[in-house]
Parts: C-alpha cells; sequence; structure tokens
C-alpha cells in the first residue's frame, strides 16, 4: 500500500544518500504529450536529483505504450521530441544518463515473451491502475495490449537491472508485478545464489498523487494539466481555473481537503517549504490568495526550466543526437541482458 511504499522510501533515501553509485535507476513516461507538474513532482524531480547524486540512470520514451489507449499514434515522432525536450529543460544530462525509445530496441521487446509466461492472467486483469485506466478510457474495445503493458513495463526496469524506480503513486501495482516477475524467473531459472534479475522498488516523491485542475489526478489525457511549457499567463489561467472547495480558511489536510491541499502542496514544494506553514500563511485569505501565491511560485520555479527549453527547441539536431546516442547504449544493454535470460532459459529450449 501507498503508507508502506511512503516509508520504504525515507528508508530508499538514506541508502541512496550513503551509497549513490549501488543504484542503478529506470523510469519512463509515454510520449503522449507534454509533461506536466504531477509528472515533475511526481518522478522527474527526483531523476534529475538522483543524476546529479551519481546513481545510474535510464529513461524510457514508452512509445509502443501508446498503442495501449490510442487507435493510432499521431504525430509520435513530434511528441517524442517534445518529450526529450521536457527531460533536457528539467536537468536531465545525457552525457549521464541513457534516454532512448522502446521501438528502437527489439531485444528489450524480446523480454515481454518470458515474461508473459509467468504471470497469470488472473494477476494482469485484477491490476487497480489498469482498471482505473479503462474506466477512465471510456472505449468500447479494451485491448490485449492495455492488460499486458504492465509486464512490458517489467522489461522497461529489469532489462537494464535496475533496482530503482521513481514513480508515483499509480505506479505500485506495476511495480509489483514487476517484482513478482524478477523473483519468479529467478526462482525458475536462475542459478542458486545468482539471481539474474533485481527486485526493482518504487522510490517515491513528496507529491505522488498531485491533483489537476479539477481535483483528480494530473494527467495528459485528462485535460487537467499544467504543462511544464505552459507559458506564465497560461499558467495563471488555469490556476485561476482550478477547483477548490466552500471553506474559506486555507489548510493542508490532503484526506478531507484534496484540491485546496494540491495546490498548497505544489505552492510548497517550488518555494522549497513545508505545507503546513504555507497554509497557515495564507490562512483567512482564502483561495484566490493561495492561487495567486501558486501561480508565483510556480511560475518562478519554472522560468528557468522554460528558457532551457526554448534554447533546446532551436537544435532539432541536437535532439536527434540525444535520442541516437541514447538508443544505442540502451541496446548494448538489452543484447547483453538477452543473452543472459537466453542462457539461463538453456534448459528450456
Ligand atoms: P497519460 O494520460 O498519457 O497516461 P499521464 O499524465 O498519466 O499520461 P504517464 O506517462 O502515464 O502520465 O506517467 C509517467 C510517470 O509520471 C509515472 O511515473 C507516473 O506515476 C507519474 N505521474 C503522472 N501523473 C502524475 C501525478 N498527477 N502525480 C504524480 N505522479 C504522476
Ligand atoms: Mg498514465
Amino acid at each position: 500500500g501507498l503508507a508502506a511504499a511512503v516509508r520504504r522510501s525515507a528508508e530508499l533515501e538514506e541508502a541512496i544518500a550513503r551509497d549513490p553509485g549501488r543504484f542503478q535507476v529506470s523510469t519512463g513516461d509515454r510520449p503522449t504529450g507534454r509533461l506536466h507538474l504531477g509528472h515533475y513532482f511526481g518522478t522527474l524531480h527526483n531523476r534529475v536529483r538522483l543524476q546529479d547524486l551519481g546513481v545510474g540512470m535510464t529513461v524510457v520514451i514508452a512509445d509502443y505504450q501508446v498503442l495501449t489507449d490510442r487507435d493510432v499514434a499521431t504525430r509520435l515522432a513530434e511528441h517524442v521530441e517534445e518529450l526529450v525536450l521536457d527531460y533536457l529543460a528539467a536537468g536531465i544530462d545525457p552525457a549521464r544518463s541513457t534516454v532512448f525509445t522502446h521501438s528502437a530496441v527489439p531485444e528489450l521487446n524480446q523480454l515481454l515473451l518470458p515474461f508473459l509466461s509467468l504471470v497469470s492472467v488472473a494477476e494482469l486483469s485484477r491490476n487497480p491502475t489498469v482498471k482505473d485506466e479503462i474506466a477512465q478510457s471510456r472505449r468500447s474495445a479494451v485491448s490485449g495490449l492495455m492488460f499486458t503493458y504492465p509486464a512490458h513495463q517489467a522489461a522497461d526496469i529489469l532489462f537494464c537491472k535496475a533496482g530503482l524506480v521513481p514513480v508515483g503513486q499509480d505506479q505500485l501495482p506495476h511495480l509489483e508485478l514487476t517484482r513478482t516477475i524478477a523473483r519468479r524467473f529467478n526462482h525458475r531459472y536462475g542459478a542458486a545464489g545468482a539471481p539474474v534479475f533485481p527486485e526493482p522498488e518504487a522510490l517515491l516523491s513528496a507529491a505522488p498523487l498531485l491533483l489537476g485542475t479539477d481535483g483528480t489526478k494530473m494527467s495528459k489525457s485528462r485535460g487537467n494539466a499544467i504543462a511544464l511549457a505552459a507559458s506564465a499567463d497560461e499558467t495563471a489561467r488555469l490556476i485561476r481555473g482550478s477547483k477548490t472547495d466552500a471553506e474559506r480558511h486555507i489548510s493542508y489536510e490532503p484526506q478531507t481537503r484534496p484540491e485546496v491541499s494540491s495546490l498548497v502542496l505544489l505552492t510548497a514544494l517550488c518555494l522549497g517549504r513545508d505545507p503546513r506553514e504555507v497554509a497557515e500563511e495564507i490562512g483567512g485569505s482564502g483561495a484566490a490568495a493561495l492561487k495567486a501565491a501558486a501561480t508565483e511560485a510556480v511560475n518562478e520555479y519554472l522560468a528557468p526550466m522554460r528558457a532551457r527549453r526554448a534554447a533546446h527547441a532551436a537544435d532539432r539536431g541536437h535532439l536527434r543526437r540525444v535520442l541516437r546516442e541514447g538508443n544505442e547504449r540502451a541496446r548494448e544493454v538489452a543484447r547483453t541482458t538477452l543473452a543472459e535470460v537466453r542462457a539461463a532459459m538453456d534448459s528450456v529450449f
């Protein structure tokens, strides 16, 4: 559950601080649009922080997974470039971190077959995040990829033997499945005492579930997001239109006042302050004052990122180079892992 994952994340942070070089991270995003504040404070900020601490970092642009809930992946190349721009703007450094796309690494995708054999249809069907996404998508036909993409995600994480995965709360069931797959693979095919795969752990941030302007999970597909690349004016307009509640006095109570508390948290994260203190300061000034404070904090925090993004956007050649080199590096790693997997499974064939 969430509480256990939050406690474990605090322990992991201590272990990382002691010896960052021991850790390997894998995470990613679907190229379905520009990244938003939920991505940033849910995972991207942690990625950059870990990278800067010296943790090995692999970032997957999950282009194949766009097909889970989109009939045709339109403007995919464009979305991929936008994603790379968001990464670079946020501080992902391609010299230290590997950024790549699924479609360029066939060896990674070959892991899906043995991995799928290790999980039951019942396990795939009861994944609460998948169920939620199916309900959200309001589509008449649900693709097989919708139920199996968490196993594909296990391949994203395990191909580079990552032990640490900075993610938002919605990813916890997927991480559980990845751990199950790693455990079962090692048990069935691994030599005793020499596991092929680590059992990766989720690293949650202080904002594992940032809410959007409508009070539900901020998400690209819900139209409730504030993009990192939005203009200052657009940001102000979106925050001004955000859902709050009828109570005038501002407080930080995530359980009972989710919308107001999410705005308080966002403000606090941008200012590097405690959300309770921020709420207390605004106090009786009400929702309008909270929104003004949030707007100012977000715009100030994002200004340097937005400037870096604009600078990188002018050099498309560089973006393509980042991907080409990342794809090559990821492919090398995936080749090695696939060879290991085949060797471990040798007894079967
Ligand atoms: P889509 O609507 O296309 O599914 P999304 O906005 O849900 O997009 P994902 O690409 O599914 O974004 O998520 C990428 C990463 O960002 C995951 O680790 C996820 O947990 C994290 N994340 C996404 N939205 C939030 C949020 N609102 N709060 C915290 N973390 C989030
Ligand atoms: Mg999503």
